[in-house]
């Protein structure tokens, strides 16, 4: 089945969905309710077009991943960061040390320490001041 990217008009969430050709589009947010729109740059379509045991299976999955993402998703917003997507937000959620590794989504690998540099970094350039590196 092809896998969709919706696009959120108001908080600009990006949620990944698996669907069939026939089923209709997705209109709101998860996230926020607002209105969402279909992105067909990033369709895939599985190698076979029939319905399958394992297929049915892969959905199943990826739709709990998704689910688990949009919780994870919705609580990191809640604590005030902004990750780009839900996509792999439970896993940010899980390992990410600061806010910066959760808002670009990339790994210090577990390192506090660096993770605490980097978000002072940041803070430091957002309000202006000059970094003492
Ligand atoms: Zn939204």
């Amino acid at each position: 089945m092809p896998r969709y990217d919706y696009k959120c008009n108001t908080c600009r969430t990006i949620t990944e969905v698996v669907q069939s050709f026939s089923d209709d589009a997705l209109t709101t947010c998860d996230v926020c309710g607002g209105p969402i729109n279909r992105s067909y740059e990033n369709v895939l379509i599985a190698p076979s077009a029939m319905a399958t045991r394992s297929e049915a299976a892969h959905v199943e999955k990826q739709t709990e991943i998704m689910h688990k993402d949009v919780a994870a998703y919705k609580r990191l917003r809640k604590d005030g960061l902004q990750p780009k997507s839900t996509k792999g937000a439970a896993r940010l959620e899980q390992t990410a040390s600061s806010r910066w590794e959760v808002e670009t989504g990339m790994s210090l690998g577990g390192n506090s320490k660096l993770g605490a540099r980097y978000d002072a970094v940041q803070s430091a350039v957002a309000s202006g001041q000059g970094v003492d590196l």
